[in-house]
């Protein structure tokens, strides 16, 4: 588990959050909403270890799931693919600093691509690839980790609203089958009530928690027109 303890933090002078306290516990999705610059990415670095806020402390308790290569993980907004290398060469990069044998690695490789329907796509380049497709090599390459908790900062936000809706059925499917620990920051509330178990609210500046909301619905069961995710919008 990830826990932030009375976490606060200013650059120079400007107080940028103040007094966080959360867990996340393990196989769930964290949403974190809030204003543009209260603070959410800042928090993200803090939970990966980028970066150490000037007060309170991350702690991470209790030893990672096995077969973990890397604990932490990250999913960005603009996907961070490297242009010149493959799908399949995209994943592999994340997995060639581990003692994994080529077999090993394509065996991972082949794991996560089929569970981001990029199978048929293994040799394209990313420019060859749609914006959510994309997405989904970054998840992939994500998974491949088999990180103990995902980090995603505004992973939809870069594409379409169509494209998004599509992506958020992939996660809830991808976390059905198989579910992961992660920190989802987005500033769209739709995201977060179809992906959260748990929606932290941020005020703006300094950024502190105003509200944690848990949501007991099961993720598949949560579309568009549920009565009680629209009531809560
Ligand atoms: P957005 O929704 O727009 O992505 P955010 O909630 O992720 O916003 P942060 O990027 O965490 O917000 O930034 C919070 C505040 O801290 C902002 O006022 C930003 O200008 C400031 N800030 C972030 N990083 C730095 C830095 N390295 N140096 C100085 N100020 C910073
Ligand atoms: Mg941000």
């Amino acid at each position: 588990d990830l826990q932030l303890r009375n976490v606060g933090h200013s650059y120079g002078p400007v107080e940028v959050l103040r007094d966080i306290s959360l867990e996340i516990p393990q196989g769930q999705i964290l949403c974190l909403i809030g204003p543009s610059g209260c603070g959410k990415s800042t928090l993200l670095r803090f939970l990966g270890g980028l970066e150490k806020p000037s007060s309170g402390e991350v702690l991470q308790i209790g030893s990672p799931p096995a077969g973990t290569l890397n604990p932490l993980t990250y999913v960005f907004q603009h996907f961070a693919l490297l242009p010149w290398r493959s799908v399949e060469g995209n994943v592999r990069l994340v997995l060639e600093h581990h003692a994994l044998s080529r077999r090993e690695q394509d065996e991972i490789i082949t794991d996560v691509l089929a569970r981001t329907r990029l199978s048929d796509f293994r040799n394209a380049l990313p420019k060859q690839l749609s914006g959510g497709m994309r997405q989904r090599v970054a998840i992939a390459r994500a998974l491949a980790v088999r990180p103990a908790v995902m980090l995603m900062d505004e992973p939809l936000s870069a594409l379409d609203s169509q494209t998004r809706e599509l992506l958020m059925d992939d996660l809830v499917s991808l976390w059905t089958r198989k579910p992961f620990t992660a920190v989802y920051v987005t500033h769209n509330l739709n995201e977060a009530v179809r992906l959260g178990h748990r929606v932290v609210v941020l005020s703006r500046r300094p950024g502190q928690i105003r509200q944690i909301v848990e949501i007991d619905i099961p993720l598949s069961e949560r579309r568009a027109g549920h009565p009680v995710l629209e009531a809560r919008q």
